[in-house]
């Protein structure tokens, strides 16, 4: 077994475990494997062991990747900082995007979004934290934005994503990651919408957020190493 397979393994069986902890079904968590920074020939020894989504987070990088590696039919989820001008890439090469903080780049994104492709899924990234430098929607804006992402034509909105300013206190996290599925239930329950994704969880935080109801976790680190810093 190559190393990353193994890793991938490992990272596979921490799912369960938190899972079988929470009394949560392992297939109610999916695994979004984040490669940024990492090439396409290690993507593709993960599709080779079974891994099947993948995250970027560079709009030219990820690009290039879904490109190189289109034959193998992986699933692609946007999950970085959207700029406008770049989100007709995004639209074009990409099934998923986690982190719409706005309507306008939401409303781009349905535009730009072709007819002979099947709706892109997007998530709302929210700003759990309320940290002024970090993105995601404010919290209290959330309800708002989500109605207006769910009637876009071009988009269906399958729920929030967050990342939270890390912390040693379990107890915080833990909060935090509560927040995002609360906010998910009100969405459902006061509107109606049917949202099934709570993507959120990384390496050093997946149980936690698996406790409190994650769908999708996104791991980078724990399967691909360390990411050299500054990279690309
Ligand atoms: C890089 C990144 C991850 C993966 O983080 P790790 O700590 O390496 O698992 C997950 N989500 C987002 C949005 C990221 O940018």
């Amino acid at each position: 077994m190559t190393a990353l397979s193994a890793n991938l393994q490992a990272v596979r069986e921490r799912i369960d475990q938190a899972c079988r902890q929470a009394g949560r079904n392992p297939a109610s968590v999916s695994l979004l494997a984040v490669s940024k920074t990492f090439p396409a020939e290690s993507v593709a020894a993960l599709a080779a062991a079974g891994q099947h989504a993948f995250g970027e987070n560079y709009v030219q990088e990820g690009c290039g990747k879904v490109e190189a590696l289109a034959a193998l039919k992986l699933d692609w989820h946007f999950i970085g900082p959207l700029q406008s001008n770049k989100s007709r890439l995004v639209a074009q090469h990409f099934q998923w995007v986690h982190s719409v903080d706005r309507l306008k780049i939401a409303q781009r994104l349905s535009e730009q979004r072709a007819a002979h492709h099947a709706p892109l899924n997007v998530c709302i990234q929210v700003n759990v934290s309320g940290e002024a430098s970090k993105s995601g929607a404010a919290p209290e804006s959330v309800e708002s934005l989500a109605l207006e992402v769910a009637a876009l034509p071009r988009l269906r909105l399958r729920g929030l994503m967050a990342i939270p300013e890390p912390s040693d206190d379990v107890a915080v996290l833990r909060g935090r990651f509560a927040q995002l599925r609360e906010l998910r239930d009100t969405l459902n329950e006061r509107y109606g919408l049917a949202l099934d994704t709570l993507s959120m969880g990384m390496s050093s935080d997946l149980d936690l957020a698996i406790a409190e109801g994650a769908s999708i976790v996104r791991v980078g680190t724990a399967i691909f190493g360390t990411r050299t810093a500054g990279t690309p």
